[in-house]
């Protein structure tokens, strides 16, 4: 398949008819993945701290450093039960993420990590991002590589693609502007390629950023990969979530008329439905990354109707069943897996039977149907029993449904009603 420039690539995205689109993902994806198989993993999302400097425009759920009433870090004692709930469903991994700290340095993590693996040595840690990397090293005046090179030998195993968002200085100087700039954040994955480390690749669009900004964010990502050491991994997979931005700083500006000239939100004006959005956004992705084996479906933010219809735009991976998020969920996302069929019967699925087809693709992502991934919210669920987000002021939470394994059960029932086969995996795409 003829690899796409950033003209083809943007004449796509914008004026290819959905169904069509689709179409060329899926042939992309059955190529990079054979057969009917999507994968998934149970791990756990663990914010170990709220604290951060950065002030991102779009993040609700971090403090100021000078804000100690609602600052929160987990203390060691914290993260034993997590463990013990992660193993008795059969997670065998913590996702690590939480903010640039003004005093966490690289002994912090350090620590931090050995005393986990202590706890639980075949414990997995895929942990941090490029902006906690490249903060650490400022803190503690270390290269990215001596970072990571430490962090590696005290026990991380994979470095998540975390804070991408857009990868373009003109959207982070005002977004996130004491953020790591793009070329960090490149830099910092570049590091961890050489290292042999595996990783993730994210895009958070849907916001300031234009269209043409979201394929110069693919293409950066596609020539990092594309300059990987041979059999390096580098990225995994890629990951995309439109920016839940209900109730953040950044969308009171726009609506106080407050946003400065030459910043507009979106950054151009809407061309299509959020959920037809995402499939357009999954299928370019598909077609762009021709180097990344793996596209996930950001269930969470979107709602799993429409986590399921990207399965016929080009995405191979449901993500994980999220036993604990804090981060989207604070900024507006109120997805469970409850928004899908029942054990038994398709009810959730309705109207996307006809769609979701596997390797008959193309209906799924149908002009025609765009309702298909009407939600159905179910009241409680493995992520949010008690009907309420629960937040690093409590930290134990309401996850408590955790002798439950009915999160897993929903995905993989999911997974098969939308025609696939379900397949459980580790972070790193081996077999579980
Ligand atoms: S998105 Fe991350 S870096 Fe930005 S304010 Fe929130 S926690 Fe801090």
């Amino acid at each position: 398949m003829k690899r796409l420039d950033k003209d083809e690539a943007l004449s796509l995205y914008r004026n290819a008819p959905l169904g069509e689109l689709c179409e060329r993902a899926q042939e992309a994806r059955f190529a990079h993945v054979p057969g009917q198989r999507v994968s998934y993993q149970i791990d756990r999302n663990v914010n170990y701290t709220n604290v951060c400097l950065s002030g991102c425009k779009f993040c609700n759920f971090h403090c100021r450093p000078d804000e100690p009433e609602k600052a929160n870090t987990l203390t060691f004692e914290d993260y034993l039960p997590k463990i013990a709930e992660l193993r008795a469903l059969g997670g065998d991994q913590l996702l690590l993420q939480g903010g640039l700290h003004p005093r966490y340095g690289i002994d912090f993590y350090e620590t931090l990590f050995r005393r986990l693996k202590e706890v639980d040595p075949d414990l997995k840690l895929n942990a941090l991002g490029p902006p906690e990397i490249a903060h650490i090293a400022r803190l503690s005046r270390m290269t990215y590589r001596e970072v990571l090179v430490r962090l590696r030998d005290a026990g991380l195993d994979t470095l998540p693609g975390a804070g991408a968002e857009i990868l373009a200085d003109r959207v982070r100087r005002f977004l996130s502007p004491a953020k790591p700039s793009a070329q960090q954040w490149l830099d910092v994955m570049r590091e961890a390629h050489a290292l042999g480390m595996s990783t993730t690749a994210t895009m958070v669009y849907g916001h300031i950023e234009t269209l043409a900004e979201r394929i110069d964010h693919l293409l950066a990502l596609r020539a990092l990969q594309d300059d990987r050491p041979a059999g390096a991994p580098g990225f995994r997979a890629f990951i995309c979530w439109p920016m839940q931005l209900t109730v953040t700083a950044l969308a009171r500006m726009a609506a106080e008329g407050r946003l400065p000239e030459g910043i507009s939100l979106p950054g151009e004006p809407r061309r299509w439905l959020p959920d037809e959005e995402f499939l357009r956004t999954i299928a370019i992705a598909r077609l762009v990354l021709d180097n990344v084996d793996h596209i996930q479906a950001s269930w969470l933010t979107v709602g799993l109707p429409t986590g399921l219809r990207a399965l016929s735009a080009g995405a191979d991976d449901m993500g994980s069943i999220m036993i604990e998020e804090n981060v989207v969920s604070s900024a507006g996302s109120r997805h469970t897996l409850d928004e899908m069929p029942g054990q038994t019967g398709h009810d959730g699925l309705r109207g996307q039977d006809e769609g979701l087809r596997g390797n008959d693709y193309g209906a799924g992502c149908s002009e025609d149907n765009p309702d298909a991934g009407a939600h159905t919210v179910g009241k409680g669920s493995l992520t949010d029993p008690a009907g309420a987000h629960s937040s690093l002021a409590d930290p134990a939470g309401a996850h408590s449904s955790l002798a439950d394994p009915a999160g897993a059960r929903n995905l993989r029932a999911a997974i098969i009603s939308a025609g696939f086969t379900p397949w459980l995996r580790d972070q790193q795409y081996n077999a579980r």
